[in-house]
């Protein structure tokens, strides 16, 4: 995986010269937290994520549990995976899905985040596990979106709910009602929503998609961020926590040469958990998230 290659060879880095050392002594910590905190820093990772991730492995670092620890350095960079795993969301969390279906999924997040594809993927993935997935297009925005999505779900081997030109074209929160009702009569268990996004954060689309929300009461709303946005991914994260709270995260493109930032920092500040990652163009370029297998993947 691309992202946090950096992040990744600059704790390797760290972590190596720490091995040099036998016993630790409180500026040896020091400066190896110093070490993190910057690494982290230039890999986009939000201030206040970095300072908390740091304060808590330097108070570790310097307790009992290194200073008695037959191998000190081992012993911190066991820390720093804890801790990394912490602020990735601890456990994994799967989707949840409705007692009675259809399972409702609505998916928001900016145009170009990978919303469309995921809703490919997410179908595909579904579809291998024995479920029928209706995919829903409620992006009625850019005029393209509903072709994009019907590419995509006769890739999946999917069906699609549209609105017919001319039949209540102009109103998702319409389409999104009556493709329950769709999914209700034709048996599908799956509903997942296309919406639409602007290429910022814009009120009156994030006013449709709560719209949508309240409509059709998502068992999951799964917010989709693209890792290359770097700094920007805590304002959006928030933003879209304000507009539609969502109950999870999809992480999109990590395969590209981005910092890691988005990624860890975006469950940590919303509390939400980051529940899958898109690795790619491809419908197979996805995977649910775990995040003690993304902390190992950063601490290799
Ligand atoms: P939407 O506007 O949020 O619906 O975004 P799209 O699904 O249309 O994706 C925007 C672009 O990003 C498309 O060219 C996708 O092929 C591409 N894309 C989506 N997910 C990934 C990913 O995980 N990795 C890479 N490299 N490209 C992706």
């Amino acid at each position: 995986m691309a992202t946090f290659g950096t992040l990744s060879d600059r704790l390797a880095e760290t972590f190596k010269n720490l091995r040099k050392k036998g016993t630790l002594s409180a500026s040896d910590i020091d400066g190896t937290v110093r070490e993190i905190r910057r690494a982290l820093i230039d890999a986009d990772v939000a201030f206040d994520v970095v300072k908390e991730f740091t304060s808590r492995i330097r108070e570790r670092a310097l307790g009992d549990e290194v200073s008695k620890a037959l191998n000190p350095a081992q012993q911190v960079v066991q820390i720093v995976n804890d801790e990394l795993i912490s602020i990735l969301g601890g456990e994994q969390r799967r989707l949840e899905f409705a007692k009675t279906p259809p399972t409702v999924i609505m998916l928001a997040g900016l145009q170009g985040a990978g919303k469309t594809t995921l809703a490919g993927k997410l179908a595909q993935w579904l579809a291998k596990d024995g479920h029928t997935p209706l995919l829903v297009a409620c992006d009625l925005q850019r005029p393209n979106a509903v072709t994009q999505l019907s590419v995509v779900a006769e890739q999946a081997g999917a069906s699609i709910f549209a609105p017919e030109p001319g039949n209540g074209v102009g109103d998702p929160v319409r389409v999104a009602k009556d493709s329950i009702k769709h999914a209700r009569d034709k048996q599908y268990d799956t509903v997942i929503i296309d919406t639409a996004g602007r290429l910022g954060v814009d009120a009156e689309l994030m006013k449709q998609a709560a719209n949508i929300r309240k409509a059709v009461d998502p068992d999951e709303v799964l917010f989709v961020i693209d890792a290359m946005i770097g700094q920007d991914a805590v304002a959006t994260a928030k933003a879209f926590q304000d507009g539609v709270d969502f109950t999870g995260v999809v992480l999109s493109k990590l395969d590209g040469d981005a910092r890691g930032g988005a990624a860890l920092s975006v469950a940590s500040v919303t509390g939400r958990p980051i529940m899958f990652a898109s690795t790619g163009e491809g419908l197979g370029d996805f995977e649910p998230f775990h995040p003690d297998r993304m902390a190992s993947r950063i601490l290799d």
